[in-house]
């Protein structure tokens, strides 16, 4: 079958590889309809050392279940199905308490003998843990949506979650991303009054505002603050969801929460520390998130995506085929698009 693999920073090439197949009596092998690129893959098509064997690459898909292990009893052949973006049991005590990201005997895909899932087909672990079997066919109009329940939508969920968003809260969101442009539509989603998004591309911020958000501040770093706090009659943000990592955004997003207010942290941190810790301390604001346990908010999220409440597949700006997967990387390194889905 053919797949991604990442080879080195901007090396990334489509090649047989072998046929994904059952190995566990829990596994399912899914043959992938739709796929994404992340904007977290962004961080090795950036920087990744050489490798001679490379890495598969790929971890949102949607697809139909072709095969499954003795031992799986909630999917089977033919169920067209939603992965999060990891896989996990669904019964150990972390997956019970919904933290699916922390389970015990859970991974990521592109691993171990684990596919990615940009390719034609994966090997599932834990099927009945991981899989959500979703009530439509492979080609439906809402699959750019229902994709987004294996990372981007889950994710800005989590981060609304972590800041602790909720009626008549003022929400602000950092990073105009998929992630972000998906975290103005949980905050929407869960009664936020004021959504302010700090990002500064026409493109998303426009996308942002369709979403629900109420202002945009496009300035950047101390003149971001200042304009943040101008709106908020110099209090600041009840609610701020730190969609990027880098420092300066993590900054940022500290330095507008509101006293007794919560950051929901969900992009991947690019330093040890957290910036701000005095600062923070004394206006007794919560810093929370982490890896979002997108399969904890699949079921919650769905009958939204399904009734066409929420239309988070609009961040899918292009469309291609397996062979234009390299192509998509570069387009998303280069700003050029927001967000690339894959039809197979
Ligand atoms: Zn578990």
């Amino acid at each position: 079958m053919r797949a991604t693999v990442m080879y080195g920073a901007g090396d990334v090439r489509i090649e047989d590889v072998p046929d994904a197949r059952l190995i566990q009596p829990t596994d399912a092998l899914v043959s992938v309809a739709r796929a994404a690129i992340c904007g977290s893959d962004l961080w090795p098509y950036k920087t990744m050392e050489h490798s001679d064997t490379g890495r598969r690459m790929g971890h949102e898909f949607i697809g139909v279940v072709e095969a499954v292990g003795t031992d799986v009893r909630t999917v089977k052949a033919g169920d067209v199905v939603v992965s999060p973006f990891l896989w996990s049991d669904g019964t150990c005590v972390f997956c019970q308490e919904g933290l699916q990201s922390e389970c015990l005997h859970g991974g990521r895909y592109g691993l171990d003998e684990v596919d990615g899932g940009q390719g034609e087909a994966v090997r599932v672990p834990q099927a009945d843990g991981t899989l959500v079997v979703l009530p439509v066919g492979r080609d439906d109009a809402l699959m750019p949506s229902l994709l987004t329940l294996s990372d981007v939508m889950g994710t800005g969920h989590h981060a609304a979650v972590a800041a602790e968003v909720g009626p008549g809260k003022t929400v602000a969101v950092v990073g105009d991303g998929a992630v972000g442009l998906c975290g103005v539509i949980a905050a929407k989603r869960l009664g936020a009054e004021r959504v302010i998004l700090l990002g500064s591309y026409p493109d998303r911020i426009a996308l942002g505002t369709g979403f629900g958000a109420t202002d945009v501040v496009s300035e950047r770093g101390d003149e971001a603050v200042e304009r943040v706090r101008q709106l908020t009659d110099g209090l600041g943000a009840h609610s701020v969801l730190e969609c990027v990592g880098l420092e300066q955004s993590t900054h940022t997003a500290l330095s507008i929460a509101r006293p007794g207010g919560a950051v929901g942290r969900v992009g991947l941190p690019q330093e040890d520390s957290v910036p701000d810790a005095i600062a923070t301390f004394f206006k007794n604001v919560t810093i929370a998130g982490g890896p979002a346990p997108v399969r904890a908010y699949i079921e919650e999220l769905l009958p939204d995506v399904l009734g066409g409440r929420i239309e988070p597949g609009r961040v899918f700006d292009r469309v291609t085929d397996l062979d234009g997967v390299p192509d998509g990387y570069g387009a998303m390194n280069d700003r050029e698009a927001i967000k690339v889905l894959i039809e197979l």
